[in-house]
């Protein structure tokens, strides 16, 4: 197979069959955290890199080789929509299966009419983003001439405008990058006017180009789910799991981990549950008891309840 690889295990589509359209790589960004390493060339002209029947006709294969697959994904070794003639692949694929098909996308080009308008049947895409100001998105994205971020920000949000599927926004938080408090709050205000679906929080977990690169720890992390969540509901696919000592400090336990980041209030029961052998009574009363300390508030933020602490 030249274009087709999988179906692998994606924590987002679950078995998910992967189609690469592009010639590695081919890409309109360069950013810090590509596990493709840097872009040694940009591409900004869309072109039909390969044959689409060859394309299909793989496509086809593995859709009837009997193989579990959740999604048929388009992603490529660079920016998936500069292949042109993805429409096209896309009312194929869905001719002959049901298996939904979702575009994974830096989103540079959606600023493009004929670029959105290709995309419209697509049953999820998942664009990128990773700053919430001009500045940011140069250091972290560091797109070629003419991709500025006014540019991609209104393509993003004309894209919402016309498009009626999955539109999940994907945040690759970076640490001491894109992870600071004013960071994430920019971030948070550009995705409010974009309404995505969804927000998937990723990590540069793979080897990037740049050495700075690194992963921001649980607290940052917890951090950023809070403020995000303002915009959308955040999928956090490789969240951590909140663990309580005892129950003798449960007080302090819970406000110094409230103190430094908000605490979802169903981790905080299912932290208890494990803590209390699931006893229902035992987790009520120390619900209770932890709120009646008069420590902490509880704030409704992307349909989620959070514990914060009170302030002084
Ligand atoms: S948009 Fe994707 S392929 Fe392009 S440089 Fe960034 S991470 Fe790499």
């Amino acid at each position: 197979m030249n274009y087709v690889f999988g179906p692998v295990s994606s924590k987002r589509l679950g078995q998910s069959l992967g189609v690469d359209l592009l010639p590695s790589k081919s890409c309109t960004w360069n950013c810090v955290y590509c596990q493709l390493g840097r872009t040694k060339a940009f591409v900004t002209e869309r072109r039909e890199f390969f044959p689409k029947e060859e394309i299909l006709a793989e496509i086809l294969d593995s859709v009837t080789s009997g193989k579990k697959i959740d999604w048929i994904t388009f992603v490529g070794s660079g920016e998936t929509t500069l292949y042109k003639g993805l429409d096209w692949l896309i009312a194929e694929v869905k001719k002959a299966t049901k298996i939904p098909v979702a575009v994974i996308t830096n989103g540079s080009l959606l600023s493009l009419p004929e670029v959105r308008k290709e995309l419209l049947e697509a049953d999820a895409v998942l664009p990128s983003l990773n700053a919430g100001s001009a500045e940011l998105f140069e250091r972290v994205d560091r797109p070629a001439p003419g991709f500025s971020f006014e540019r991609h920000i209104e393509g993003l949000r004309r894209f919402r405008q016309e498009y009626r599927g999955k539109f999940w926004v994907e945040v690759m938080l970076i640490a001491g990058l894109n992870d600071s408090e004013e960071a994430l709050k920019e971030m948070a205000n550009v995705l409010a006017e974009i309404r995505p679906d969804m927000i998937h929080l990723v990590m540069p977990t793979r080897p990037a180009p740049e050495s700075f690169v690194g992963i921001p720890d649980e607290e940052l992390v917890q951090r950023a789910v809070f403020i995000l969540s303002a915009a959308a509901p955040v999928l956090h696919p490789a969240k951590g799991e909140m663990k309580l000592g005892s129950a003798d400090d449960l007080l302090d336990t819970v406000s110094g981990i409230a103190t430094r980041h908000p605490v979802q209030e169903r981790e905080l029961e299912a932290a208890l549950g494990k803590l209390f052998d699931g006893d229902a009574a035992k987790i009520r009363e120390a619900m209770e008891m932890l709120l009646a300390s008069g420590r902490f508030e509880k704030v409704l933020q992307g349909g989620e309840l959070y514990w914060i602490v009170k302030s002084a």
